[in-house]
């Protein structure tokens, strides 16, 4: 049985601050996720728990 509505939370480019597509609620666990920002089209690795979010940018690694 569900209770209170589960919270979601849109999670955000960590280069410009735009909402992405992506949606998470508190148990959802990331991991080295690519996440593309559909404003910026910027890609970087972000992991995520507990709506704690960290992301790497790309450009700190050597690109392929
Ligand atoms: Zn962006």
């Amino acid at each position: 049985m569900k209770g209170t509505e589960e919270e979601k939370r849109w999670v955000l480019c960590p280069w410009c601050g735009a909402k992405t597509r992506l949606q998470i609620v508190r148990e959802t666990e990331l991991k080295d996720f690519p996440l593309f920002c559909p404003k910026c089209r910027r890609e970087s690795m972000i992991s995520v728990k507990h709506f704690i979010m960290e992301a790497r940018r790309p450009d700190a690694e050597t690109q392929c």
